[in-house]
């Protein structure tokens, strides 16, 4: 166990620095506090959900250790080896923190595929930065991704990639069954299919896994809250719990506050920030307000996207076993 996988950060502040005062209002049912519930033994505590922090190591808050969060409570477990899988036919692949270790475990069924898994690596680490620029800049605040891509030396290759589904990717890329399997169980940790056009990039999962690893974070997710939470009263802010927020206040063309759903309205200074799902805040604000093109994108993004991909998701994971793979040369969903 380690403490953090960030290196201590130049910038300790000793002092709370002076930010903005926040108000941070909270659903009801919604607790920056929870305790991660009891489901199987008593005294035994279960992580129902995101028990891996993963793709927000490379958001600057984390990367940067922007808020020095483990100051105020949040503590990771770096676990060697990252993830195992285990096929029907008794085989397994393990992925380590050691590139080579991990290299290893692919060439005891294809040497090609260790090669070609270690170049991949290069390969990704190559736009890892491009990826991170756009994944973390909020729409509008930065280049787009076809954009950067082009200015880069393969970045017409990536495009390409992009718009194939992961397993249009693995399937090209890898010669062993048991070796695309692992890239495609990875890559459909996000519950999308993989046989989705342009999912591509789900691909490279484990490759940005074998970089971060699967930091845990000690005490269950909660303790990421619970550590945001802490910052933020650190720092004058305020936590209400049990409140809905109804809709937007609009003035300008700015959201200027939020109304509840118990009649109460907060006003915002600068900025109000959420992370309400996309197809509720777009009913949040009158349709003309966010324009066409975002109204248009939302809807999409829940076609593509949406609820029916969850259930549809997982049973894809159940189907990667060997057997099926061998029978069909693909996921049996595709079919
Ligand atoms: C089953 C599952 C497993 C996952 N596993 C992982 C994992 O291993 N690793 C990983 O990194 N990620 C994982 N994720 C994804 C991760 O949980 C999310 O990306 C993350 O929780 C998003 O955080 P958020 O703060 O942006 O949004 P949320 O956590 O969704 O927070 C939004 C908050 O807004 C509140 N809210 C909604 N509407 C209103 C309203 N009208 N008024 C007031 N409040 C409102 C909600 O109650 C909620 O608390 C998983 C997700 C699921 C569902």
């Amino acid at each position: 166990m380690r403490p953090s996988p960030f290196p201590p950060s130049p910038r300790r502040h000793k002092q709370p620095r002076q930010t903005a005062s926040t108000l941070s209002l909270l659903a009801p049912g919604t607790t920056a506090w929870s305790q991660p519930p009891e489901l199987t033994l008593r005294g035994f505590k279960d992580d129902t959900c995101s028990t891996a922090h993963t793709g927000i190591q490379a958001n600057p808050l984390l990367r940067n250790d922007e808020l020095i969060l483990r100051d105020y409570g949040l503590e990771y477990i770096d676990p060697d080896p990252i993830m195992h899988i285990p096929f029907p036919d008794g085989s397994y692949l393990t992925q380590w923190r050691d590139l080579d270790r991990t290299c290893a475990e692919f060439a005891r069924y294809s040497k090609k595929d260790a090669e070609t898994y270690r170049r991949m690596l290069a390969d990704f680490e190559s736009v890892k930065p491009i990826f991170d620029a756009t994944t973390f800049a909020p729409v509008g605040f930065g280049k787009p991704l076809n954009e950067l891509l082009a200015a880069h030396p393969q970045g017409k290759q990536w495009q390409r990639r992009l718009g194939m589904s992961v397993w249009e990717v693995v399937r090209d890329a890898f010669e062993d069954d048991r070796s695309r399997a692992f890239l495609l169980a990875v890559g459909h940790l996000g519950a999308v299919p993989p046989d989705f056009p342009a999912t591509g990039r789900g691909a490279y999962t484990l490759a940005g896994q074998q970089r971060g690893g699967r930091p845990i974070p000690k005490g269950g997710s909660g303790e990421l809250t619970k550590a945001l939470g802490r910052f933020i009263e650190a720092h004058s802010g305020v936590i209400i719990t049990n409140k809905w927020v109804k809709q937007l206040i609009v003035e300008g063309g700015k959201c200027a506050g939020v109304e509840c759903s118990d009649g109460s309205a907060y006003r915002a200074d600068k900025a109000v920030l959420s992370t309400i799902h996309i197809k509720h805040l777009v009913d949040m604000a009158p349709r003309e307000s966010w324009g066409h093109d975002f109204v248009d994108g939302v809807s999409r993004l829940l076609q593509r996207c949406g609820c029916d991909a969850r259930p549809r998701g997982n049973a894809h994971l159940e189907s990667y076993g060997l057997a099926t793979l061998r029978a069909e040369g693909r996921p049996a969903a595709l079919g």
